[in-house]
């Protein structure tokens, strides 16, 4: 038996957008109620139900335009539907509300939720199998004041099982973060705010490390897609299987890499860092705005210091940036104001044609499509190690580290631009400033590390590009060190209580 559509020779069978599936429930409002009843297992009825077919075409629209999240949110007078695409939130419908309850049930019954609980917020997911949709959603409804706010992240998606040199890492700080991986000890985290690639950069890692002959486990919330060959369990906090609990279970497990979704306590830090100290890989993520905060971080959380120096052997920093869309790529110029802004590292774009996207309609007028990379990736030196035993502040880390070779997110995004790739003020939104005023040598090595052509020489007796050694050996100051160290002990008793 199939739902009668209210004025059938309306349709438009072969419309299957959006808009077309929401015309269609508009004209046969009557036939909502039988249809939102048929159940996954009737095919025919399934795909053949405008209000069905409508929650399908808004799941498979947002999965094809690699949406992250799909909003469905009732305001006053209308259902507001809104895709998070390259990390920004667009409208892309607006349905009547009277549609709203029938919508926000079918998605209960899907994610199979409680569809006569509208009061309390309630968490679940949908699989959806079908031919032209494969992908896994996590849902959430949030009653509000105009009725039940739904909001549905997209899993998996393109970031699953990429290869670690597709990334996008540059070479140089690639090789780096491959060093800290294929040890077989050792602490490498990866930081950056809610949606910026940690997940996918950790996943390429584990299918770089993950063969016959490794014992691969991961501890996660939410495990974001499914790894062949990798032992992943599910944090499950209400039955008290939490990160640390997990760690604990499955380091009885003969591990050797460890995966540990985010370190957001003393305690599954603690564990973590033990279990890098005892011969097993462990990664894992933070909340931090660079790499070297994150040093501060786990002193913050109570770790001793001599177990933050001797665990932590890498630790990468990232946010993802808005490509330039190619259909609609335009010349562009920078302002005086805004290279006055970028200090010293505005060195980087000099000489350099920048681009903008003006907006057509292959990136839906946003002038941007697809989204990049940016890492500033510190591998932890016997120096660095040193400086975090004696107590360094995150200037005096950042600085020795900068003078090592570490390239910072702001100096790696305007590398992208000198390539063409983003824009400045793409750059400028994502990274913080560099507060230590680098001198320009810095720049320069910034320049060959990216694989920059050189900028024309600002004076003529400029560092030569591509030796970090050279200017290592002249920029580190041994006094300064040694004060650091010595001012950090006289401190030492106001810090915090190391428990040694
Ligand atoms: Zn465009």
């Amino acid at each position: 038996m199939r739902p009668q559509s209210g004025s059938p020779g309306a349709r438009t069978p072969q419309d299957d957008s959006l808009e077309g599936n929401l015309r269609n429930v508009l004209e046969g409002q009557s036939a909502i109620k039988a249809s939102l009843v048929q159940r996954e297992d009737d095919d025919a009825v399934q795909t053949d139900a405008p209000l069905i077919r409508l929650v399908n075409s808004l799941l498979s629209e947002a999965v094809r335009r690699n949406a992250s999240d799909i909003h469905i949110e009732p305001l006053e007078g209308a259902l507001r539907v809104r895709f998070r695409i390259d990390g920004v939130l667009q409208e892309v419908q607006q349905i009547p509300l009277q549609l709203a309850p029938a919508i926000t049930s079918r998605l209960k019954i899907m994610a199979a939720l409680d569809i006569c609980e509208k009061r309390m917020p309630q968490d679940g997911s949908i699989k959806m199998r079908q031919q032209n949709l494969d992908a896994d959603f996590r849902i959430s409804t949030l009653p509000s004041v105009f009725g039940e706010k739904v909001v549905m992240r997209v899993m998996g998606g393109a970031g699953v099982g990429k290869e670690i040199s597709k990334l996008g890492i540059p070479e140089a700080q690639l090789k780096l973060f491959c060093e800290a991986i294929h040890r077989p000890d050792g602490l490498v985290l990866v930081t950056g705010p809610t949606g910026s690639g940690k997940t996918t950069t950790l996943y390429a890692a584990l299918s770089e490390l993950n063969d016959s002959s490794t014992s691969v486990f991961t501890a996660e919330d939410p495990v974001e897609g499914t790894l062949p060959g990798v032992t992943q369990c599910q944090v499950n906090s209400g039955v008290g299987y939490t990160f640390a609990s997990i760690l604990r279970s499955l380091l009885r497990q003969d591990p050797d890499v460890i995966l540990v979704g985010e370190i957001r306590d003393q305690e599954t830090a603690e564990i973590s860092i033990k279990a890098a100290l005892t011969g097993h890989l462990v990664l894992s993520t933070l909340h931090t705005n660079s790499a070297v905060a994150t040093i501060s971080r786990l002193l913050n959380m109570g770790i001793a210091p001599y177990l933050i120096s001797s665990a932590v052997t890498c630790v990468v920093a990232q946010r993802l940036v808005r490509k330039i869309c190619p259909d609609c790529k335009k010349e562009d110029t920078i302002s005086a104001d805004m290279l006055a802004t970028l200090g010293p590292q505005g060195e980087l774009l000099r000489g350099k044609q920048l681009w903008r996207g003006q907006g057509c309609p292959a990136c839906h007028n946003s002038g941007f499509k697809g989204r990049a990379p940016l890492y500033e990736v510190l591998l932890v030196s016997d120096e660095l190690r040193q400086l975090i035993l004696a107590g360094a502040t995150q200037d005096e880390l950042k600085r020795v580290a900068r003078v090592q070779g570490m390239i910072t997110l702001r100096e790696a995004g305007l590398g992208l631009c000198a390539e063409g790739i983003t824009t400045v003020q793409e750059v400028l939104g994502v990274t913080n400033e560099d507060t230590d005023t680098t001198k320009l040598d810095v720049a320069a090595n910034v320049a060959a590390s990216l694989n920059l052509q050189a900028a024309p020489a600002p004076k003529s007796d400029a560092p030569p590009l591509a030796q970090p050694a050279q200017v290592m050996e002249k920029a580190v100051d041994n006094e300064q060190l040694r004060s650091a160290v010595k001012r950090w002990k006289s401190q030492k008793t106001a810090r915090m209580q190391v428990v040694q």
